[in-house]
């Protein structure tokens, strides 16, 4: 008997006898209200900074631009909310373009420490300035086949949570160790953490836990969901552990050599 969530697609009849295909309405609902979900957040997302910044124009034009203090202080608000917009813009459309497989993937042999060391270089100055620390640990020197400029937004994205959710005086270790068929990047801080119910949600996309704390740091809600999505590009997966107000750690696992595989 089907059941009913169960309805059949079409029935077809061969010489063996009659095949039922069956369709299960449950998981087409769930993904209807899926991508439901997707646009209501992605409307919400773009409508807060958008009301924003109109919200500060209108103050402008409506005389506080003749305030050198207020205008400075406006100005500042509405370039801040235009940039959040362009960051989230981008992490949509890097977001559409790897589910779609649109996104191009260069893979390159390259030392992991010259990949490391670049992506450090770029946020170090940001963590000092948070009054945190940064320490990197690389066993041995070997040379790793990623796409360097995908490779370098996983761990930029990664070092740049580890950076928001830790308070000032805060540690922040990336490690990377390689053992004989795979090799693994370690991020790991002595931030905030996160709750465990929370744990398995946080690569959703628009996913956060503390609303206001996320929103705040001028994140997207999407740096996970790209982070787990450029991991799976790369053959490897990803885990979180964490303890609330001791410290995350995401560990990355990759496959060491990857010649012979199918490159995507
Ligand atoms: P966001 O732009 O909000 O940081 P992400 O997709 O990068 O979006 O992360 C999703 C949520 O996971 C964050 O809002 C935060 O609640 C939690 N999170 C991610 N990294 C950390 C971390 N290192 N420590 C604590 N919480 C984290």
């Amino acid at each position: 008997m089907l059941e009913a969530s169960l309805v059949p697609m079409w029935v077809e009849k061969n010489g063996m006898g009659v095949v039922i295909v069956v369709h299960d309405l449950t998981a087409i609902r769930r993904l209807e209200q899926l991508r439901r979900d997707f646009v209501a957040n992605v409307s919400h997302e773009l409508k807060t900074p958008i009301t924003s910044i109109r919200g500060f124009a209108e103050t402008l034009l409506d005389g506080a631009m003749y305030d050198p203090d207020a205008c400075r202080e406006f100005l500042q608000i509405i370039n801040d909310e235009s940039l959040r917009l362009q960051r989230l813009i981008g992490d949509l459309l890097d977001l559409s373009r790897i589910e779609s497989k649109e996104l191009p993937i260069r893979m390159e042999t390259i030392p992991v420490q010259t990949l490391v060391q670049s992506a450090v270089k770029t946020i170090e100055d940001q963590i000092r300035l948070n009054e945190q620390t940064l320490h990197v640990q690389i066993a041995e020197p070997f040379e790793i086949q990623v796409d360097p400029d995908r490779f370098r937004q996983i761990i930029l994205n990664l070092l740049s949570n580890a950076m928001t959710y830790t308070p000032k005086g805060g540690s922040i270790t990336l490690a990377v160790n390689r053992q004989k068929h795979h090799w693994t990047l370690r991020v790991s801080d002595t931030g905030v953490g996160i709750p465990e119910a929370d744990l398995p949600r946080i690569f959703e996309r628009f996913y956060r836990v503390d609303k206001a704390r996320a929103r705040d740091s001028g994140g997207t809600g999407l740096g996970l969901a790209i982070v787990k999505h450029l991991v799976e590009v790369h053959h490897g997966e990803i885990k979180v552990e964490s303890t609330v107000g001791k410290g995350t750690t995401f560990t990355l696992t990759f496959p060491l050599d990857q010649k012979g595989e199918k490159g995507l």
